[in-house]
């Protein structure tokens, strides 16, 4: 096979040796977002770049957020002026970086008796918000009398509704931002593995020289040398901290996030709605594709970190409150197509609720040299990402002289992001109907290519080019274009399997999980094309999958 990128899982042999090969600048544990953005900012500063991931990148918290990039309205509450700055800022900068994939969306406020939230104070919050975060002009926020917000949403609750406010939040594909961050990363020359936990750490007279790690699938142990390491490993950070030295002072409090998807025919809703609990907490419903997601809850958490359960008093906590607004929707259990639960990193504060900790991100050094890196949000990557490379880059000024560069990720767009018209936004409508142009011929559906732009952007002509090809075999748009996104995702995306498919590269599992069901034989088939699995691995596949699927259509009576 031709060497063909350097994030293609077909290359991890080569990109293993070359892991083992080179002292490397900074190391990184961990491929969630947090990790993929400090191996962008380092790579694009010129650092040798190495970064092991023990499941698929973005297993963990980022592929089970709200998928929101906030403008961090919340923080207000806790007068967090300056990080509501921050990422007010920093939501225009990664939308201007991949607007395909962090994408803006009306969100209607919705004003209750007895609520948390009063017109005068929404409306001097949000003016305040709007200020700080730096928000544009047409996205500054609206007040509705009660008759104009039941005109936007007649299925709201008549009874207890007093008016609402419209602003704008940024829907975007966690996962998928951190897999173009990764792509991007490497790039620019970083060497990514997934499925390579961290096992120990190697120290030279004390100081930490470079890891111990495990290729899981192909069953290798092998080592990486590096100057710095971090790690960057979210929920997990204490538990890589604590293989270093016992950890002492500040250290992480885990708290549990779950959504639920409904169709949008049991709750057909017009915009996403931010609304109140009766505890006081505030939740989202936000419709994606023909869905409604709705979440999060946020209780403390102590279970298994890889796959957080659900429980039934977690989603009984959204339903409640759904109903409540919504009385007229005859909403059940049984109408949950699917459901995630994530684990939020918190930094823990004696005597504070889940709801109460703040989202901050805190950077921990331990005497080994270890960079730990935690809390924060899905939204400030990029300037965590800087806060450590920055100190990365001063450490290895004052062992080797090198010059200080100053960060660029700014002005870098992501994988796919490489528009040239930004900030003429609409513009990027012209720019998919103009690709829906050159494919319609082959009798392509829209909503498959519009799921396939908002997934790839500009990287969807190399997948358009592959599909002619095949299409010129099979005849059949819907099957060429699938096998050109697997055959993309394999080379490009270091996509191993079918979970990694079906989940974190195209949010399939999660949001149309019964066509997963009606596909599975085919991506099967497809898949089995690129990888020589013996019996065993096949059988383990397909395991794998329909225990994905269990544990996300879990409170479906029959999928
Ligand atoms: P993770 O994504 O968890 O990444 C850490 C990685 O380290 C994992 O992939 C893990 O497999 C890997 N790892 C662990 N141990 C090892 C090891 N031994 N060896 C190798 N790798 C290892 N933020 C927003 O901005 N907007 C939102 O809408 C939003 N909603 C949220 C909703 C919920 C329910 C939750 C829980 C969080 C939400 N957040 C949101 C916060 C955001 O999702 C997190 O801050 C962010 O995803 C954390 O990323 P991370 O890379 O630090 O951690």
């Amino acid at each position: 096979m031709n060497k063909i990128h350097q994030f293609s899982q077909l290359e991890r042999a080569e990109i293993r040796k070359d892991l083992q090969n080179q002292e490397f600048d900074i190391l990184i544990i961990g491929g969630g977002i947090t990790g993929a953005g400090i191996a962008l900012d380092a790579a694009s500063r010129g650092l040798s770049v190495a970064l092991v991931e023990k499941q698929d990148f973005g297993a963990g918290t980022s592929s089970r957020s709200t998928k929101l990039v906030h403008g961090g309205l919340r923080y207000l509450e806790n007068f967090e002026f300056k990080l509501v700055h921050e990422v007010g800022k920093e939501r225009e900068i990664v939308h201007k970086n991949a607007p395909h994939l962090v994408i803006p969306t009306k969100m209607l406020l919705p004003i209750v008796k007895n609520g948390s939230l009063g017109k005068f104070t929404t409306s001097i919050g949000l003016l305040v918000y709007d200020f700080l975060a730096g928000v544009k002009k047409n996205e500054k926020r609206r007040m509705l009398s009660k008759a104009q917000t039941l005109n936007k949403e007649p299925l709201l609750n008549k009874k207890i509704l007093k008016g609402s406010a419209l602003y704008y939040e940024y829907k975007t594909d966690d996962a998928r931002l951190v897999i173009e961050t990764m792509k991007k990363a490497t790039s620019y020359g970083a060497k990514a593995l997934n499925y390579c936990p961290f096992k120990a750490f190697i120290y030279n007279d004390k100081k930490l020289a470079g890891i111990k790690t495990f290729d899981l699938l192909d069953s290798k142990d092998f080592e990486i040398k590096a100057k710095t390491v971090i790690n960057a490993t979210g929920p997990w950070v204490d538990q890589i901290r604590s293989s270093d030295a016992a950890v002492k002072g500040k250290r992480l409090h885990i708290t549990k996030g779950i959504h639920i998807v409904i169709d949008r025919k049991k709750l057909p809703i017009n915009n996403a709605i931010y609304f109140d609990v009766h505890d006081g907490r505030m939740i989202f419903a936000i419709p994606k594709k023909n869905k409604i997601y709705i979440g999060t809850t946020d209780t403390n958490y102590k279970g298994n970190f890889e796959n957080p359960e659900i429980t039934k008093d977690d989603v009984r906590y959204l339903l409640d409150a759904t109903k409540n607004l919504f009385p007229g929707m005859n909403i059940s259990i049984d109408d949950i197509e699917s459901s995630w639960a994530g684990l939020r990193p918190l930094i823990h504060e004696d005597g504070k609720s889940p709801s109460e900790m703040s989202r901050k991100d805190e950077i921990f050094f331990a005497p080994s040299g270890l960079i730990s890196i935690a809390g924060g949000k899905l939204t400030g990557y990029r300037k965590m990402a800087e806060r450590i490379v920055d100190i990365v880059l001063k450490q290895l000024r004052s062992s080797d002289g090198r010059p200080f560069v100053k960060c660029k990720t700014e002005n870098i767009p992501l994988s796919g992001g490489d528009f040239k018209f930004y900030p003429e936004i609409l513009k990027l409508v012209d720019y998919a109907d103009s690709k829906y142009d050159e494919v319609k011929q082959t009798g392509i559906s829209i909503q498959q290519f519009k799921n396939l732009f908002y997934r790839y952007g500009t990287n969807l002509d190399t997948i358009i080019n592959k599909a002619f090809v095949i299409f010129n075999e099979v005849k059949d748009a819907e099957l060429a274009f699938l096998k050109a996104e697997i055959w993309y995702s394999i080379q490009f995306e270091m996509t191993s399997n079918l979970v990694d498919f079906f989940l974190r590269r195209t949010e399939m599992l999660y949001f149309e999980p019964r066509k997963v069901d009606q596909l599975k034989q085919i991506v099967f088939d497809e898949f089995k094309t690129y990888f020589t699995w013996n019996k065993e691995m096949v059988e383990k596949q397909i395991e794998e999958l329909s225990l994905e699927l269990k544990r996300i259509t879990q409170f479906i009576p029959t999928v």
